[in-house]
């Protein structure tokens, strides 16, 4: 009986180590860099992130990489932003292997859709108003919990410092923008990704190309938008950091406009540049949409 009791309490004292597969860090996989930034705010420590589509890149077109297979196989949860940014990624999940959760970030955010010559499409770019951002956090905040219970009190802990910062960067956003007189609130930029933000912040966003970047714009569209610059005397267009430069110069030179920092859109800038994670990205980006909308119509 006593050689019983102490196989069981050394059982019992095992118990911690034989359960430390569960004790390393998460493994995350986020598709591009703004979502692997909103599951590092949410992780911290906790979680060892990996991403995709790394800063400066582009998740519309991305092929994936054998490598990305390897990634996705040794994960525990891949996070994606859902509405049909990611073509390529449930055939990469399916092919890798990958036996963890896959988290749809958007889920729960009212989508906007966007005609595309005739066609009604869903516009995937939610993450650019605040709000859509927040329900994200509580998305990732939902899938790191149910993952580790254990640790679902530090994660949701850090998930409400974080929304309280995305609470005020959004007042901030908000105050930028309404100082800035109604009608000359109007930005170019490459591409289609800004609908969010300019719903949610009533900016009127136009673009050469459309919601994504796959598709080449016609010459016809870009005439009319140099058309539409020059009548609404739009002096400055951008283009974003994931995006070739050369439409928008061509933009710029035909309507008479300079053209200015690149913003970012669907991706991060390095850790050293000036978009390292998604509230600098609106910091960078609302400083640089405010100056250009305060030369508009002079
Ligand atoms: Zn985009």
């Amino acid at each position: 009986m006593k050689k019983f009791l102490a196989l069981v309490l050394c059982a019992l004292t095992l118990l911690p180590f034989s359960a430390s597969a569960e004790n390393h860090p998460l493994k995350v996989v986020a598709t591009f860099s703004i979502l692997g930034d909103l599951a590092k705010q949410v992780g911290g420590d906790l979680v060892e992130v990996q991403t995709l589509v790394g800063p400066d890149g582009d998740a519309h077109t991305y092929k994936p990489t054998p490598r990305d297979s390897e990634t996705l196989y040794g994960a525990d949860l891949v996070v994606e932003n859902g509405l049909g940014m990611e073509g390529w990624v449930s055939r990469l999940v399916s092919a890798s292997g990958f036996k963890g959760v896959v988290v749809i970030a958007s889920t729960g955010v009212m989508p906007r859709s966007m005609d595309d010559e005739g066609n009604s499409i869903t516009d995937p770019h939610a993450w650019q108003n605040i709000s859509n951002a927040r329900i994200y956090v509580k998305n990732i905040t939902k899938a790191l919990s149910e993952a580790r219970p254990e640790q679902a009190a530090a994660f949701q802990k850090r998930a409400e410092a974080y929304d309280a910062e995305l609470v005020k960067l959004d007042a901030w956003v908000k105050t930028e923008m309404n100082a800035v007189p109604d009608q000359q609130r109007k930005i170019i930029t490459s591409h289609d990704a800004f609908g969010y933000f300019g719903a949610a912040y009533s900016v009127t966003f136009m673009a050469p190309q459309g919601i994504s970047t796959e598709v080449e714009p016609t010459a016809t569209q870009v005439a009319k938008l140099v058309e539409q610059m020059k009548a609404e005397k739009v002096r400055r267009v951008f283009f974003e950091n994931m995006a070739s430069p050369k439409l928008v110069k061509q933009l710029a030179k035909d309507a008479g406009a300079t053209v200015g920092q690149p913003v970012y859109s669907d991706a991060l800038s390095h850790a050293d540049g000036p978009a390292a994670t998604y509230v600098a990205m609106f910091r960078h980006n609302v400083a640089l949409f405010k100056d250009a909308m305060l030369l508009n119509g002079k």
